[in-house]
């Protein structure tokens, strides 16, 4: 099993990435229709070299997994995405994140526990009816760890 929110599973390899140090988070930029810079396509790789593949774009923004992570800068950044905040953008006029639901996958992946590695379980746990639709329990560190245990084949 994974340590949660030290350990995560690379977008780009699919390999482990052992600790935060070794991560980076990278995305894409664009102009949408109004003109405004916007960021999709998050993901989280190995920055170089821990990994036997170029996981990290050096084209692309990235900035280090670390600061994403709580008790550092964690939640403050990652929910710069979704609202700069009132000092920044006066009068909310958009995310900087384009896609509102991958932003929140992001978070969940970065926040709560055990959540990078049940995910892809969640399905499978649905349809067995381990979990219900229910969005509180589906996102709770303990139901999430004992989803992992049940249906996790990837990492034992
Ligand atoms: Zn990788």
């Amino acid at each position: 099993m994974l340590l949660p929110l030290k350990e995560f599973i690379c977008d780009k390899c699919q390999g482990i990435i052992e600790s935060p140090q070794y991560g980076y988070l990278q995305w894409d930029e664009f102009d949408d229709e109004n003109n405004y810079r916007r960021a999709r396509n998050f993901q989280i790789v190995h920055n170089y070299p821990h990994s036997e593949e170029d996981c990290l774009d050096y084209n692309k923004p990235s900035k280090q997994l670390i600061d994403f992570l709580n008790p550092d800068s964690g939640i403050g950044a990652l929910l710069s995405f979704i609202d700069y905040g009132p000092l920044i953008q006066n009068n909310f006029l958009f995310s900087r994140a384009y896609y509102t639901r991958e932003i929140i996958e992001l978070i969940r992946r970065l926040s709560i526990p055990y959540f990078e590695e049940a995910r892809d379980y969640l399905t499978l746990a649905l349809n067995d009816d381990y979990i219900s639709t229910n969005q509180y329990g589906i996102y709770n560190p303990n139901t999430l760890k004992s989803i992992i245990e049940i249906y996790g084949t990837n990492f034992k």
